[in-house]
């Protein structure tokens, strides 16, 4: 009968599915109408029963009639002790009973084994939480930027699942400290309660370990190595977007840490509220706990983390050149130490003292030059691509309605937007006397005033501007 089953579920399941959750079923007996399946993981069973309760229950009642049931066998994960339960189709699907007898394997992750899962054979229950050590709370500096995120991240490693902050989602921008933050978390976890399991995964990586897990079979100890944990640290779960599969297999592991009370604790580059492409049940337990932003560190917070980070690599900088370096870049903790360390990286190569001086020179080619001078030319050649108007004809002499209004609106943003004498902008746009660019500029203000088209046009050139 159950071949027959099978058969049926093959034709209506992508073949994929098929092998991850059917092909290791081993049907144990039918007595009357119920037919019993043995499956290898209580997960597994919550699985069948979530994704497939319906296709099951049509498939055996198909052949067994309106009478037929399915009866789990569930094997818990303790080679010694096979004690399985048995459920009933169509239950409601919680597999209570069978808690306490899910006992994970004793699990480590390594790479060169086969199955990063599972290490059999090991007594105590070991994970190596994939930490840097160097992302403490002692090494991240506090300031008005990370504040509220500082100090939950701080109450969350004090009591893990013992908070409200369940999940803990930390958000911010590239490069503001949400990794450090998030392991710190960790890190101090581990140095007070060292036998709780934390893992520390970025979402590529356990999107890439499912994948594997499906390949290879080990869907079950891919699971079972997550629901041992007790804290989980998942990094950038922006990157969950589109993947629908991986998605709902975190959102299964999520329930049942949440529900046994273990600490999430979640990093992403916006706020839940705008992360695209999460299913939204998993989305709306993002917000169950606290989620709580990094931003841009101010000047003196700027400071302070240059002055630590040199601290802790035992380096002197003058202090003038500190206050380069913070003032200049200023909204990427990652580029604030990158630009330190190719500071003292050029300067240990060219044997030179570090000053002022230097430190302007060697950082030319980091500091994304803000105020770079905005010259006429380019101006111009905004202007005219924008009008779709050719170049040479603005500073020609020709009087045609648009290639005027290209001209006048050039010679207003050079008025407004580099130092150039009205004498020499003038010059520039086709040798015309300071006369004309004061009406043009004159006619160009009227204009915004009176014209919302015009004022429009305007506006979005100067947008361009800026940008460049
Ligand atoms: P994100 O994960 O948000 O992209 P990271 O956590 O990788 O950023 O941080 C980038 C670098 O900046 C790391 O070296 C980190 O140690 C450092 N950093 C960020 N914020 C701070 C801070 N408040 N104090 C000290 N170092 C910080
Ligand atoms: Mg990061």
């Amino acid at each position: 009968v159950w071949e027959n089953c099978l058969q049926i579920i093959k034709d209506n399941i992508p073949t994929q599915s098929f092998k991850t959750w059917f092909e290791p079923i081993i049907p144990l007996r039918l007595e009357e109408s119920v037919l019993t399946i043995q499956v290898p993981s209580l997960f597994f069973y919550e699985w069948l029963e979530e994704h497939y309760v319906g296709l099951l229950r049509k498939t055996v009642k198909k052949h067994l009639g309106d009478k037929g049931r399915l009866e789990y066998n569930i094997v818990v994960e303790k080679s010694s002790s096979q004690k399985p339960f048995t459920t009933n189709l169509p239950s409601s699907g919680n597999g209570a009973e069978g808690k306490n007898q899910s006992i994970p394997m004793p699990i480590a992750l390594n790479k060169d084994i086969k199955n990063p899962f599972v290490i059999p054979g090991l007594k105590k229950l070991q994970v190596d939480p994939q930490l840097n050590p160097n992302y403490t709370f002692e090494n991240f500096i506090e300031g008005d930027c990370n504040r509220l995120a500082r100090s939950a991240g701080y109450a969350v490693g004090a009591k893990p699942g013992g908070t409200s902050f369940n999940p803990l989602m930390i958000y911010g921008g590239v490069g503001l400290g949400k990794t450090h933050l998030a392991q710190a978390i960790g890190n101090e976890v581990k140095k007070t309660m060292p036998d709780k399991l934390v893992i520390y995964v970025s979402c590529e990586k356990f999107c890439q370990q499912f994948v594997d897990s499906l390949k290879n079979n080990t869907i079950n100890d891919f699971v079972n190595f997550y629901q041992a944990m007790d804290i989980i640290i998942m990094d950038d779960v922006h990157n969950f977007a589109g993947k629908d599969k991986t998605q709902d297999i975190f959102f299964h592991i999520f329930n049942h840490l949440h529900q046994s009370g273990k600490q999430l604790i979640l990093t992403s580059d916006k706020p839940p509220k705008d992360l695209a492409g999460l299913e939204e049940r998993l989305l709306s337990r993002f917000k169950w706990g606290l989620s709580a932003d990094l931003s841009v560190p101010d000047m003196e917070t700027r400071m302070a983390i240059l002055k630590k980070k040199m601290y802790q690599d035992g380096i002197e900088l003058p202090n003038d050149v500190i206050e380069y370096v913070a003032n200049n870049i200023d909204n990427n903790v990652r580029e604030l130490e990158g630009a330190m360390v190719s500071l003292l990286a050029q300067s240990t190569l060219n044997k030179k003292e570090i000053d002022l001086a230097l430190a302007k020179q060697m950082l030319k080619n980091f500091i994304k030059n803000t105020s770079k001078e905005i010259s006429m030319e380019y101006i111009q050649k905004l202007v005219c691509e924008y009008f779709e108007v050719p170049i040479e004809m603005v500073k020609s002499k020709t009087r045609k309605r648009e290639i005027v209004q290209a001209r006048q609106i050039s010679m207003y943003l050079s008025k407004s937007h580099t130092k150039t004498s009205l004498k020499s902008i003038g010059a520039f746009f086709g040798g015309r006397d300071h006369s004309t660019v004061i009406y043009a500029c004159q006619t160009v203000e009227d204009l915004i005033d009176t014209d919302k088209k015009f004022k429009a046009y305007v506006h979005d050139i100067q947008k361009k501007l800026k940008m460049s």
